[in-house]
Formats: structure tokens, sequence, C-alpha cells
């Protein structure tokens, strides 16, 4: 695939410090009219979650795949830094707001149809200088731009994880002129540094055990819970869950660690493999991003972005 040099991320929404978002149309513009991606229908897949969970180091994986031109072998070499997303940071605050990479990718749907592919990156949700207003928007425009939203959470999918997607996604609704069954597509929780491997194994299967658990409506169960469940399931389409290994102590705690292949767990580059594929594959009904209904092509989406930033902020 075609890259240019200048490609990277792009912020197009940032949040200010009165706490008043702004999206960047000239810089969004730059990306969704871009001549690759006009008149094709369009995948938008988006990483949201608490800062500093892996959550951009992950993405720099997703532009490895659609990057590669052999799906087999798209991991890259042993000794190569991982880039794209910058990753890690400081200590301190991240930038908050959503970053989209600069360039669509192109895949082929089953039927050899060619559509753009976008990649997002959010940041704001639950770090301690964000207000619950601020998150809340961010999630719920994630929710209702993209096609595929990965949640990205640490060690376990709790109660409070859906309880904030549910208010995430009530927040999204609000956005949307007319009420539609199940208005977003797929959501996919992502656990990281999943640690109870002997009792429920990683991957795909593993997360289809947790999330079933958690999300089963029990008798004698608060009415809130029952609430927030039955509401998940109205407002997806899709919500299903990937138990991730830890990525080993050299990703954690070496200063100069600079995300190679080589330093990272065996365990955790096996589940990247099944993951990353599986989220990618085009002959799934959700990776297509629909809005009414209808798909839509990457200039619409460009008018969606502006209709629904202009709801959030009146
Ligand atoms: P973000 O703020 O969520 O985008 O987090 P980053 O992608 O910037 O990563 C923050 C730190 O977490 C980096 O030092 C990474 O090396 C490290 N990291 C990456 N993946 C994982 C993971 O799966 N588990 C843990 N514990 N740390 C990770
Ligand atoms: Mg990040």
């Amino acid at each position: 695939m075609e890259r240019s040099s200048t490609a990277g991320p792009v912020q197009i929404v940032s949040i200010t410090d009165d706490h008043k978002f702004v999206l960047d149309e000239k810089k969004l513009k730059e990306i969704l009219y871009h001549k690759r991606a006009q008149g094709k229908k369009i995948s938008l897949v988006s990483i949201a979650g608490d800062f500093r969970k892996g959550k951009s180091f992950m993405l720099d994986f997703f532009l490895r795949y659609l990057r590669a031109k052999d799906h087999k072998e798209w991991m890259g070499k042993e000794n190569e830094p991982l880039k794209g997303f910058d990753w890690r940071g400081g200590a301190g605050r991240h930038t908050t707001g959503m970053l989209m990479w600069s360039e669509p990718f192109l895949m082929s749907l089953p039927s050899g149809e060619e559509i753009a592919v976008l990649l997002m990156d959010t940041q704001g949700t639950f770090d301690s200088n964000s207000t619950v207003f601020e998150n809340a928007f961010i999630f719920a425009l994630t929710l209702l731009v993209s096609s595929v939203t990965v949640y990205n959470i640490m060690h376990n999918l709790q109660e409070d994880n859906l309880q904030h997607l549910s208010f995430f996604a009530e927040y999204g609704v609000l956005a949307l002129d007319a009420y539609h069954t199940s208005p977003f597509q797929q959501l996919t929780f992502l656990v990281r540094d999943w640690q109870f491997e002997y009792e429920t194994p990683y991957g795909f299967e593993g997360g289809e055990d947790i999330l079933s658990d958690r999300l089963q409506i029990r008798a004698n169960q608060h009415r809130d819970l029952e609430l927030v469940r039955s509401r998940l399931r109205q407002c997806f389409r899709k919500v299903n869950c990937f138990l991730m290994p830890h990525p080993g102590l050299k990703v954690t705690n070496r200063r100069d660690f600079d995300g190679r292949l080589g330093d990272i767990e065996k365990d955790f580059k096996a589940q990247l493999n099944a993951f990353v594929p599986e989220l990618f594959r085009s002959d799934n009904v959700n990776f297509v991003k629909e809005i009414n209904g209808e798909f839509i092509t990457s200039t619409q989406l460009f008018e969606y972005f502006r209709s629904y930033c202009a709801v959030f902020a009146s």
C-alpha cells in the first residue's frame, strides 16, 4: 500500500482549558476529502478508554496491519521500533481530544468493492483532569462516528465500565434526530493484562464468557443494573470482548523500550495475531459504517461530524 512520509496522527477535536470542545474542520476535511477515499464506503475504527492503558500502542499495531501487503506477516520485524500514534508520553497530562490518522487505508469487501478505512485515537476519558462532561462528549462522539469502537479497559470488565458505557451511549443517542433501534454498530471491550487465564482463556472466547456473565440479568438484581444491561443491548448491534495478556515487564518497566517485538512477551504477540486480523475482517457486517441504516461516504461523515458537534455544543 502506498504511504507518504508525512502521514501521522492529526488532532481533529480538542478541549480548551475552559472545557469547551473544538472541532478542527479544516484538518478533518483534509482527511475525509482525501482522494483515495472519494465516493467509497468507509470503516472507522476507534479506541477509547482511560489514559495510559496502552491504547495508542495498540493502534500502532492496527496501522501495521493496515499497511501490510501480506496479512500473514503483518506484525513487523523483531527489532523495529513501534511508531505512528504517539504512545507512552510523559507521566503528565496527555492531549485531550480525538486524533485521526491523516490518511485513509484501502481494503476490499468480499464482493471486491474497495472501502476506505480510518483510524481514530481518543484521549481524556476518566483522567482526573477531565470533567464528566468532557468524557461523555468524547466517548459519545466516538460511538456516533465509528463503525467499530474498541473500549480499552485494564484487568477486568467491571460494573462501572458497563455503567459508564451506558451513560455515554445514552448521551450519544441525544445527538440523533430520530430514534433508531441499535444506533451504534460494534463495541469491542479489550481487556488488557487479563490475569485469570487459568480460569478463562485469552481471546474472544474467554471474552465471551466474561461478557455473558457480566451482561446476564439476574433475578433480585438492582433495577439500575438491569436497565444498564438492557439499554446496552438496545444501543449496539454487536458487543464482544477480547481478553489480552500482559505484554511483559520490558514493555511496562523499561525506560528505553521502543515498542520492538523482540521485547514483547510471546503470549501477547500470539493474541495480537488473533485480535487484530479479526477486528479488521471486512466480511463483518458491522465493519462498514452506516448511519440511519445507510452506508455513508467519508465526505458525508464530515457533515455528520459537524452536525453532531453542533448538537453537543448547543
Ligand atoms: P494510552 O494513554 O492509553 O494511549 O497509552 P499508551 O499507548 O501511550 O501506553 C502507555 C504505556 O503502557 C506505555 O508505556 C506502554 O508501553 C504500556 N503498555 C502498552 N500496552 C500495554 C498493556 O497491554 N499492558 C500494560 N500494562 N501496559 C501496556
Ligand atoms: Mg494515547
